[in-house]
C-alpha cells in the first residue's frame, strides 16, 4: 500500500494539518481545526548542502564503497536529514575528479543513494591560498578555475545539481563565475578575501551563495575592513552558517540574523567523518584530526577548526538555543531554504515526494524524538 495520511502539527506554520499521499507523492496538505492528539510535528526533512563525511565515513577517500555510503546516509536520516550534497574538498585535481566520478557511479546505481545524495558540493581547489582564508585546505593544491576544469566537473556530474564554492579574486576567478553559471552550477563565494567591488561583480551575475560565513577566514581580522563586513554588506547573497556555537559565536550568529533577511540564510553542519560517531581520531582528506568531547574538530595543535562533528538535528537545537526561539521557527533555514537555493524538488508540499519528518516534543517544546518517513 503506498497511500496514507497523517494528522499532526505542521512544523512550518505551526497549525494542525492533514497530509495525504498516494503512490509516493503528496496529494493533499490541508489545514484543519482539529488539534492532533499528541505533540507530534511533521514537516520537510532537513537538507544539508555540505557533508564531507558522516558516522565514521570519510567521503574524501579513494575506495568508497556502497556500504559505506549507505552507512553515512542512514545515520544522516536518523538525524532528520534525507537529502544532502556530498562534498569534496581540495585535493590533487586528478584524485579529486576520480573520487567524484566514483561517488557519482555508486550513487547512480543505487536507488536509495540516488534519493539521498541530491547533488555535489565542490569546495576547492579554486579557493584562496592565503593563510587563514584557505582554512584546512592545502594551499599548494589550489588551481586556476579554467574552462577546461569546470567543464570536467560538469562532464562527470552530468545533469546533477552542483554547488561550486570558489574565491572570485584568484586568477581567472571572475570569469569562472560566469562560466560556472553557463554550465548550470549554483555558485557560492567562499574561502575568500575578495574586495568589495569583486563581490559586487559576482552577485550582479545572478544568484550567489556565501559558503559558511564567519569561517574560511583567519581567526584574527582587521577590525575596519574584513571579509565579514564586505559579505554582510551585500544584500543579494545567500549565506550558509554552521550553528555549532563555535564556528560562529552565539553573538555573531544573532547579529547575522538581525542584519540579514532570514530567507537568505541556510544552515549546514559542514560535517566530516567524526559527526555522529563520537570523540576520537579521524582522517579528513589529507588531514589527521582529533575530535574532543565537545564535538569540535581541530587541526592538531592549533585552534583552527576543520569541518564539524555536528549532527543535523543538533544544528536545529543549537540554532534555536542561540537565537532564543522555538525550533519550528528556524526549521525552514535547514530544509526549504537550502532546497530552494539549489532548485531541488522536495519539501512538504503537494506534488513533492511523500517524504517527511515526524518530531515528537516534550511538554517544554524540546525535541524528544525524530523519525523520517518515506512512502
Ligand atoms: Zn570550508
Amino acid at each position: 500500500m503506498t497511500s496514507g495520511e497523517i494528522h499532526a502539527w505542521n512544523i512550518l506554520d505551526r497549525q494542525p494539518v492533514i497530509a495525504k499521499w498516494d503512490d509516493g507523492t503528496f496529494t493533499e496538505i490541508v489545514p484543519t481545526n482539529e488539534k492532533p492528539a499528541q505533540d507530534k510535528w511533521i514537516g520537510p526533512p532537513l537538507v544539508d548542502l555540505q557533508i564531507n563525511g558522516f558516522a565514521g565515513i570519510d567521503f574524501q577517500k579513494e575506495k568508497l564503497s556502497v556500504e559505506q555510503l549507505m552507512h553515512a546516509t542512514s545515520a544522516l536520516e536518523n538525524s532528520g536529514c534525507s537529502k544532502f550534497f556530498l562534498t569534496l574538498i581540495t585535493s590533487e585535481w586528478d584524485m579529486m575528479t576520480e573520487r567524484l566520478a566514483k561517488a557519482k557511479e555508486l550513487r547512480d546505481n543505487h536507488p536509495k543513494l540516488k534519493q539521498a545524495i541530491a547533488g555535489w558540493h565542490i569546495e576547492g581547489p579554486f579557493l584562496s591560498p592565503e593563510t587563514g582564508y584557505c582554512g584546512a585546505h592545502p594551499p599548494n593544491l589550489m588551481l586556476e578555475p579554467t574552462v577546461a576544469r569546470l567543464t570536467k566537473i560538469r562532464e562527470i556530474t552530468g545533469k546533477d545539481s552542483v554547488l561550486l564554492t570558489m574565491a572570485p579574486e584568484i586568477e581567472g576567478g571572475l570569469s569562472a563565475f560566469s562560466t560556472a553559471r553557463e554550465l548550470g552550477f549554483q555558485v557560492s563565494i567562499g574561502h575568500t578575501n575578495a574586495p568589495e567591488n569583486i563581490i559586487r561583480r559576482v552577485t550582479a551575475g545572478g544568484s550567489t551563495g556565501f559558503t559558511h560565513l564567519g569561517n574560511g577566514c583567519p581567526a584574527e581580522l582587521r577590525r575596519d575592513d574584513n571579509i565579514l563586513w564586505r559579505a554582510l554588506e551585500n544584500p543579494s547573497l545567500t549565506y550558509s552558517l554552521i550553528p555549532d556555537r563555535w564556528h560562529v559565536s552565539p553573538a555573531l550568529f544573532r547579529i547575522i540574523h538581525q542584519l540579514i533577511n532570514n530567507n537568505s540564510i541556510y544552515y549546514t553542519t559542514d560535517a566530516m567523518a567524526a559527526a555522529g560517531s563520537g570523540p576520537g581520531k579521524y582522517k579528513f582528506g589529507h588531514l589527521d584530526l582529533e575530535v574532543g568531547k565537545e564535538e569540535i574538530v581541530r587541526l592538531p595543535g592549533t585552534a583552527n577548526l576543520a569541518g564539524s562533528a555536528l549532527t543535523p538535528i543538533n544544528c536545529i537545537r543549537y540554532a534555536s538555543e542561540m537565537l532564543g526561539c522555538d525550533w519550528q521557527e528556524i526549521w525552514k533555514n535547514y530544509s526549504t531554504i537550502p532546497a530552494e537555493f539549489m532548485n531541488l524538488i522536495t519539501g512538504f508540499k503537494i506534488g513533492a515526494p511523500a517524504e517527511f519528518v515526524e518530531v515528537e516534543t516534550k511538554s517544554n517544546n524540546n525535541i524528544n524524538n525524530i523519525n523520517l518517513h518515506r512512502y
